[in-house]
């Protein structure tokens, strides 16, 4: 590597990691490199450490520590921060392209599956990074910045502190408050993201997603306030809205001769409902949608702990035609005791999998598993997050020929949807 400011990696832990982090931003900016600060998160710690245990846990921060490691030769790897935060540096003299792409990079590196006692757990980290401006600046802003980009971040994704997100980035509390009456003002809509089959080049069905248009926060992604939505007790009625709208729009479709099947996100406050699988019923009356066009999709974290209930309402719910999916499948917790539990007509094989499937082999021989695993159950694959002509070559390699992703089209409002095909 011919990088002129790569300095023998160090990683620090005998000192405050403030002082650290001064020390290397400084030298950084000493030899004229550039520079990120980066807050990296293992989001799924908590879960890890409920489901698995807290070996689990240490397992993966030791593993997340090491896969860190490779990269201190392109800079300092400072700290853990604790709470399976991690503080790291990276640096380069080349510009941002590069450091862009050595972040990228990290992400990749640190996110693949570990095994733990035969059973793989998915890693997702998420990140923060603030770049090193042109003038030398105090440490703990570029931290408060990183800081703030993470919480900006998608699951499993990494973000750039922008001074825009300065400005836009809402509190917890603002979105709390700016949540109550927004169903009944009419904030919330609908956009919708094609599923296709690559061999009729067709889109087979469509995925509802929830967008809000707050008017005092603007639009806010799902990742920020769906868990405010349920930590304050609101998702039992928004999400009966999104089933009576997503109904509603499949039945116009059908009615046009159009028909294509939606698939709507369930949450688990829904779930825990006791009326939920009778009230999936009448909204399907209602909306004089058959129940085959409707397609629920639960995640794995629903179905584990006491599931008695969630399985004779799912069971009910599947009984009178209504399709049943595994959204994010693999993703950190998967037990995969609950299959003989449940019976599912579509496995969603998460957008980490479609990622991993060319970045390692280990993601490879998973993916594959998953694939081989789901046809032996009878289950429809999906792949998700697909981006790029590779990953969809390789999906289909492995047989999976349903895909869902940019790489076809992003979720878009309902009327975009009918006819939508696959170009030569
Ligand atoms: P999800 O159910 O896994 O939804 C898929 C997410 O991946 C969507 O993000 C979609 O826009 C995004 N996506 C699709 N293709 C690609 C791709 O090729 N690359 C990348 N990078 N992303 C892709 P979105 O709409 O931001 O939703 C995020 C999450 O919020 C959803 O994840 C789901 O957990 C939740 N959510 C969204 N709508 C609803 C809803 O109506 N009800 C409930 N309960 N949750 C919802
Ligand atoms: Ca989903
Ligand atoms: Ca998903």
């Amino acid at each position: 590597m011919n990088d002129s400011c790569a300095s023998p990696s160090s990683v620090i832990t005998n000192l405050p990691v403030r002082q650290n982090l001064s020390a290397a931003v400084s030298a950084a900016y000493a030899q004229g490199c550039t520079g990120a600060v980066i807050v990296l998160k293992v989001s799924d710690l908590t879960q890890i450490n409920h489901w698995h245990g807290y070996e689990a846990g240490d397992r993966v921060i030791e593993a997340v520590m090491n896969r860190i490691e490779p990269y201190l030769s392109e800079g300092y790897f400072l700290s853990r921060l604790g709470g399976g935060h991690f503080l790291i540096f990276l640096r380069a003299d080349q510009g941002e392209g590069v450091l862009e792409n050595r972040v990228n990079h990290l992400m990749s590196g640190v996110s693949s599956p570990i095994d733990f006692g035969g059973e793989a757990l998915l890693i997702r980290c998420t990140a923060g990074v603030s770049l090193l401006p042109n003038e030398a600046e105090v440490t703990d802003k570029l931290i408060r910045n990183a800081e703030l980009a993470l919480g900006s971040a998608k699951v499993g994704r990494y973000a750039f502190y922008t001074e825009a997100l300065q400005e836009n980035l809402a509190s917890e509390a603002e979105i709390r408050s700016a949540l109550v009456g927004a169903l009944d003002r009419g904030e919330f809509f609908l956009v919708y993201q094609p599923q296709f089959c690559i061999k009729t080049r067709k889109a087979v069905a469509v995925e509802a997603l929830l967008r809000w248009q707050s008017p005092s926060l603007g639009l806010v992604p799902p990742d920020r306030f769906i868990p405010v939505a349920e930590s304050t007790g609101l998702m039992p009625e928004l999400g009966d809205w999104i089933l009576k709208t997503a109904c509603g729009q499949a039945s116009q479709w059908l009615m046009a001769g159009e028909p294509l099947r939606v698939a709507v996100n369930i949450s688990a406050a829904q779930l825990e409902d006791p009326k939920f699988a009778r009230r999936v019923q009448e909204i399907l009356a209602e909306c004089r949608l058959p129940s085959s066009w409707l397609e629920l999709e639960v995640t794995e974290s629903m179905l584990v702990g006491p599931i008695q209930d969630v399985q004779t309402a799912l069971q009910e719910i599947r009984r009178a035609g209504v399709k049943l999916a595994i959204d994010d499948f693999g993703t950190g917790y998967s037990n995969l005791a609950y299959l003989q539990h449940f019976v599912f007509d579509t496995l969603k094989i998460d957008r980490l999998f479609t990622n991993a499937v060319l970045e390692t082999r280990a993601g490879d021989v998973l993916v594959k598993a998953i694939i081989a695993m789901g046809m032996e159950l009878g289950l429809e694959i999906v792949a998700e997050g697909v981006e790029t002509e590779d990953q969809k070559g390789a999906l289909e390699a492995l047989g999976c020929s349903r895909m869902q992703g940019y790489l076809f089209s992003r979720p878009v409002t309902a009327e975009k949807i009918p006819l939508f095909q696959l170009s030569e």
